[in-house]
């Protein structure tokens, strides 16, 4: 019986891969993938590697989740190494622990391997820090898939009025709820924001705006993109370094 590896495959740019992870996956039998992982990483793999997509993007699944989990379980027992790659962190909004949690269940040995996860590295490569000192002492990192509208929400907007950066991920479909809600909960219509879209790969585009403007300016910008809030926004004019 074999071992599953829920790895980290990092944001998009290839050489922020762990080199665990980079190792693991040059050992592996099968590699279970995404579509946020770049599959240039799949090169790595050794001859006879097999590959197997589950396309999952956002709330697009190819593949549902329980039928990742149980495919996991069922590779697991004829392979010895399985892969399983996800975009940055395995465990940031990326379900690892359900697929260990089946995994566990059906007496499979697993291993988390960590990734660079996008809500830190895309603002960073898009030059905003998401904590500098003098401008913010905590951030927070939000699921945007969830409608702010929606009721019983297990999302507490309250909470968010005094927090410094907010980085939400998934958000793009409902960036102008999001922003609303914001306002609503009183951070000012002018208050920074920001749109970055496949970022650190090379078409990597970042759009600034205000709670205000910002859905006309960047609703039609490419997935995967994440929304940053906050005044760390404005760091980027002087610490922009990848993009062109
Ligand atoms: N486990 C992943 C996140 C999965 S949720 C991680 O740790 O990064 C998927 C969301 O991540 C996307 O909807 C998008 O908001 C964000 N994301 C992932 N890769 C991205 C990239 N290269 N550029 C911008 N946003 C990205």
């Amino acid at each position: 019986m074999g071992k599953v590896y829920l790895t980290g495959a990092g944001p998009g740019d290839i050489e922020l891969l762990t080199l665990k992870a980079y190792r693991t996956i040059q050992k592996a039998d099968v590699i279970v993938y995404d579509r946020l992982a770049n599959p240039e990483i799949l090169k790595e793999a050794k001859d006879g590697c097999e590959f197997v997509y589950v396309g999952k993007a956002d709330s697009h699944h190819s593949l549902p989740q329980d039928e990742i989990n149980e495919l996991l379980h069922q590779l697991a027992l004829k392979h010895e190494i399985v892969v399983r790659l996800k975009g940055g962190d395995p465990l940031v909004f990326g379900r690892g622990g359900e697929e260990a949690l089946h995994l566990k269940a059906n007496g499979i040995k697993f291993e988390f391997i960590p990734g660079i996860t996008s809500a830190i590295a895309v603002p960073e490569y898009a030059g905003i820090p998401v904590t500098h000192r003098g401008v913010t002492v905590s951030f927070r990192v939000v699921t945007g898939h969830e409608a702010p509208n929606k009721k019983h929400s297990q999302i507490h907007w309250e909470n968010f009025k005094t927090d410094d950066t907010i980085v939400f991920l998934m958000g793009l479909h409902n960036l102008d709820k999001i922003t609303k809600k914001l306002i609503d909960i009183g951070k000012p219509k002018d208050f920074p924001i920001a749109v970055i879209s496949k970022g650190t790969t090379p078409e990597e585009k970042t759009v600034i705006g205000t709670l205000e403007d910002i859905w006309q300016k960047a609703k039609d910008l490419p997935t995967p993109a994440l929304i940053v809030v906050g005044e760390v926004v404005k760091l980027k004019e002087d610490l922009s370094w990848f993009e062109k």
